[in-house]
């Protein structure tokens, strides 16, 4: 904290991974001796640098780009690029050691990486998008390879912006090969990778809930978001017969509570979702003006389970006591660490099914490495296959996250499990491979 003291977000997320480990650390003193604690959380690398683009008048803009290349022990870097004006090194540090342990309980050969930029894609034309995507990739092309590095989309960044970033590398490099995923699907894209992280975060839900005996059918669900995630993480609740009711954006909060008409959110999410109450006038918009204190407001209204699906920190002790005083029994985390420590502990507290974000949506970079997999292979494989796959892996990282919370004395606590069972796959492998 002293040689960087502006990483709160990292910080936090080392707390919690660091707190998990104790219990393993008592029993298996020898990765102590290997120091892999402090090798962990330093990064292999970080890249930092300029991005000079020209906007539509015709002034030079700059932003800051990042990639930090944090952990290769299982395989080459992996990890998604946000653009989005609050992104920070602290930010970028934060996600990409989250990402660490998230990639190993695919159980998949991936690296930890994260990377992005603090430029704001909202209001910009379709041109300064690509201006500024292709000055990006000039720099970041020197660094990414389809076995050494291979980003991927995150906040701000979904197929439009892939794109420009793929034909800038290909421009660059003269190689047609797989260093993004989230590519579209006529050009070297996974079927179904752009639903994976909200079905997967839906699937994790099913087998904690499978796991106390109940089902996600009926149930009314809480979604925050409105981007990638969310959307996905909506389209297969409808699909499951569970009733989802809410969506959000940084502006405010949408409450159906017929349920969430998905054709008219998709409508309206790229201009303003109070626009929805025109076609839906029973709905009910809550700007952020009016949230509760040290709240979010989607958290304040009534339901079974909650998947936050925004981004970090968007759900606080506060909002934490108001799902539980509502009745919420499951919370399934679509987003990076989107409740606060503090809410964390009110979770574990009460004992109901809970899914961190490292273990819940990991189902999004699982998936991108099928994408890389079809693209060493020159293979694409259909949906069923695809999402076969993504079922059986988000099952699998439910079981692992059980079976050592259990081995661990803590069979509700999956961050426990989720932290125990990821770091030790990474730190094996580290010590397999020696002090590098
Ligand atoms: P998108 O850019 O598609 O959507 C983000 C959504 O969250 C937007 O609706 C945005 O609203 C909203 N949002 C952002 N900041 C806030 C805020 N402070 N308060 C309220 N709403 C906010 O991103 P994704 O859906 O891809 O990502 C969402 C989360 O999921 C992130 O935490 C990301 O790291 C995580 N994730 C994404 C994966 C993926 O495959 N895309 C994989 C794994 C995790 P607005 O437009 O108004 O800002």
């Amino acid at each position: 904290k002293q040689s960087s003291p502006a990483q709160t977000e990292f910080y936090q997320a080392a707390e919690e991974v660091l707190e998990c480990l104790r219990p393993l650390f008592k029993r298996c003193p020898h990765y102590l001796e290997h120091n892999i604690i402090e090798r962990i959380v330093e990064p292999e690398r970080q890249i930092m640098f300029r991005i000079c683009w020209v906007d539509d008048n015709g002034y030079a803009q700059v932003n800051k780009g990042y990639r930090v290349q944090f952990n290769s022990a299982l395989g080459p870097y992996k990890g998604g690029l946000r653009f989005h004006p609050s992104v920070t090194s602290g930010t970028i540090k934060f996600l990409g050691f989250e990402q660490i342990f998230k990639n190993a309980l695919t159980g998949l050969p991936i690296g930890g990486g994260k990377g992005g930029s603090n430029f704001d894609p909202k209001g910009k034309s379709n041109a300064e998008i690509m201006r500024f995507c292709q000055s990006f990739m000039t720099e970041l092309y020197r660094h990414i390879g389809p076995t050494t590095d291979v980003p991927a989309g995150d906040i701000g960044v979904g197929a439009r912006e892939v794109g420009y970033l793929y034909g800038q590398y290909k421009r660059m490099t003269g190689r047609y090969e797989g260093i993004l995923t989230g590519k579209g699907l006529n050009w070297g894209g996974s079927i179904g990778r752009k639903e994976a992280t909200g079905y997967g975060a839906v699937y994790f839900a099913q087998n904690m809930l499978k796991a106390r005996s109940e089902s996600i059918e009926g149930q009314t669900c809480l979604v925050s978001g409105a981007g990638n995630v969310a959307i996905y993480t909506i389209e297969k609740l409808l699909e499951l017969g569970a009733k989802p009711i809410t969506c959000s954006d940084s502006g405010g909060t949408l409450h159906d509570a017929d349920g969430i008409d998905l054709e008219e959110l998709k409508e309206v999410k790229r201009t303003s979702l109070e626009a929805y109450r025109e076609q839906r006038p029973g709905a009910q918009y809550i700007t952020a003006d009016d949230y509760p204190e040290n709240g979010h407001a989607v958290w304040h209204i009534k339901a079974d389970i909650a998947f936050p699906c925004a981004t970090q920190n968007e759900l606080t002790a506060t909002d934490a006591e108001a799902l539980l005083k509502n009745g919420v029994t499951c919370i399934s985390e679509g987003a990076n660490m989107p409740s606060t420590a503090d809410a964390v502990d009110r979770f574990l507290e009460a004992g109901i099914a809970y899914g961190p974000g490292k273990a819940a949506n990991a189902g999004g970079v699982a998936t991108s490495q099928l994408e890389m997999a079809q693209n060493s292979s020159m293979e694409q494989w259909p949906l069923e296959k695809v999402d076969e796959k993504l079922k059986a892996i988000m099952a699998n990282i439910h079981q692992q996250c059980a079976d050592t919370a259990a081995e661990f004395d803590e069979p509700t606590n999956l961050v426990l499990g989720a932290n125990i069972a990821g770091f030790r796959r990474v730190a094996d492998a580290m010590i397999d491979q020696g002090v590098v």
